[in-house]
């Protein structure tokens, strides 16, 4: 074992990186799968990549993450169906999300705990990528990525011998920032809640990855630029609009109901988002899951440079 950890020393972190980039492209290509059939309730497993457009098996050799898209210039090669420019974006995040985990976990050389440590920091920004744009498409967050988000953060704290305390005071502080003032309060004074439950999980799981002061941190953050963008929304196009995923889904569960279908009655009056949003700037729905994630993401990798610009007397 300690002639195994010897040689493993001897590789040098540039070639680790090498690695890791193209690892991360390819599970950038997997997220991009991910956040096409969570929603749907399909595996991510199985069948293998698909085309969007006409439903025929892409070739490995067409589906190389980033470069395809480049040469097939966003269009399917079998149907000529539009390929999203998401989707070349977020395989590309994931081979910058791996170099950059592995920037943060290997300053102290190559080791197995390292590397460990680079895998939980890459697995969890990747699954907040995806989070981010499930959230935007359907204004919801998957509880099996909260959950996935919540032990790789503990992992984390295991690896980097951690307090576990600090990361249990971090979840409940997380879950009750979000779920006190904007949930319980404001559904209380407005009658509506004005964040979802979905995102004070997800703060929960900010809490066991950095504490309750950063999960207090990540959401100001959030907040901020939530706040910008909804502002620049509103300057560019004069309104929100609501994704077009969810206006469809109502539309469909609407109909559906009317015609007297019980099932689709059921889940109209458990949903918080069954009914049009009221007119105006009050009553518009952004999503704050991706703002949270973004945040998430900040912090993971920025905190030491972002405590030291925001607050220099720490
Ligand atoms: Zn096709």
């Amino acid at each position: 074992m300690l002639r195994r950890l010897m040689l493993l020393d001897d590789v040098p972190v540039a070639f680790v990186k090498v690695f890791a980039v193209l690892f991360g492209l390819a599970w950038g290509s997997f997220a991009t799968v991910a956040i096409g059939r969570i929603p749907q309730g399909l595996s991510v497993v199985t069948p293998g990549s698909r085309c969007d457009g006409c439903g025929s098996p892409i070739d490995p050799a067409k589906n190389v993450p980033v470069l395809a898209w480049l040469f097939l210039r966003g269009r399917a090669s079998c149907c000529g169906a539009r390929i999203p420019v998401r989707v070349p974006i977020v395989e590309a995040l994931g081979g910058a999300l791996a170099y950059l985990a592995c920037d943060r976990a290997l300053v102290g050389g190559v080791t197995v705990g390292a590397l460990a440590l680079a895998l939980v920091v890459f697995a969890a920004s990747l699954t907040a990528v995806v989070l981010t744009f499930i959230d935007l498409d359907y204004l919801y967050l998957p509880d099996g990525g909260v959950v996935l988000l919540a032990a790789l953060g503990a992992a984390h704290t295991l690896l980097r011998h951690g307090a576990w305390s600090e990361g249990a005071i971090g979840a409940v502080v997380g879950f009750a920032v979000v779920y006190v003032p904007f949930i319980w309060l404001y559904e209380r004074l407005r009658g509506f809640p004005g964040m979802g439950l979905g995102d004070a999980k997800l703060l929960a799981a900010v809490g066991l990855w950095f504490g309750g002061l950063g999960a207090v941190a990540v959401l100001v953050l959030a907040a901020i630029q939530g706040t910008l963008v909804a502002l620049a929304t509103l300057l560019v196009r004069g309104r929100i609009e609501e994704p077009e995923a969810v206006v469809r889904e109502r539309e469909e569960l609407h109909a559906l109901a009317a015609q007297g279908d019980a099932e689709a009655a059921k889940i109209l009056a458990e949903d918080p988002l069954a009914e049009a949003p009221p007119e105006g700037l009050a009553g518009a729905r952004l999503a704050f899951g991706p703002f949270l994630c973004v945040a998430f993401l900040e912090w993971l990798f920025l905190e030491d440079a972002l405590v030291a610009q925001l607050l220099p007397g720490l």
